[in-house]
């Protein structure tokens, strides 16, 4: 959702009509979220509402993958893992918002 995304439910919400396009329409906003410097991102628990930075979660990790655990009511918010071929996995638990903060400005 973009900052100027009408709120649901508000006359500008009704009036706004929705564009169905494929995934590639967000691979803009996808690199944008993985692209930013991971201490910056804040997690909101779907569990308990708490929310706070990454680096503020509890983590089990071994060598197959890293259980990220709320510190609150210690539900699981993400679960990343590398894959065989060496890429990531992740798994999206009990997270109910990511948020990333806006990429470094080109100028
Ligand atoms: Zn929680």
């Amino acid at each position: 959702m973009s900052p100027t995304h009408p709120a649901p439910g508000t006359a500008e919400a009704a009036a706004e009509v929705a564009r169905h396009v494929d995934g590639n329409a967000i691979l803009g906003m996808l690199t944008d979220v993985f692209a930013v410097d991971a201490s910056l991102i804040e997690l909101t628990c779907r569990a308990c509402g708490a929310n706070g930075p990454l680096g503020a979660t509890d983590v089990e990790d071994d060598r197959v993958a890293a259980i990220v655990r709320c510190r609150s009511c210690t539900h699981t918010l993400l679960t990343v893992s590398r894959a065989e071929s060496g890429g990531v996995q992740l798994a999206i638990g009990a997270v109910a918002l990511l948020v990333a903060p806006a990429p470094p400005s080109e100028s």
